[in-house]
């Protein structure tokens, strides 16, 4: 599962990390950051799939 982030439509609400903080961080002004694009645990996977749902951008995008 590969992760792709827009940051330029990122709003800077948080969520993505508070989901899946192994693979999002914010920077100075709360935009969102990939820490890892390909996750191998299946319960960070999974954490990054939701954060994806539940972007209020829909800025992150997730790919089989
Ligand atoms: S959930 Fe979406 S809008 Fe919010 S910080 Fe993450 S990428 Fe940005």
């Amino acid at each position: 599962m590969k992760i792709e982030i827009e940051p330029e439509k990122c709003i800077a609400s948080g969520q993505c990390v508070v989901v899946a903080e192994q693979v999002f961080d914010q920077d100075d002004d709360g935009i969102v950051v990939l820490h890892d694009a390909e996750p191998g645990d299946a319960a960070v996977v999974e954490a990054a799939r939701n954060a994806a749902r539940i972007c209020p951008a829909r800025a992150i995008h997730t790919h089989d």
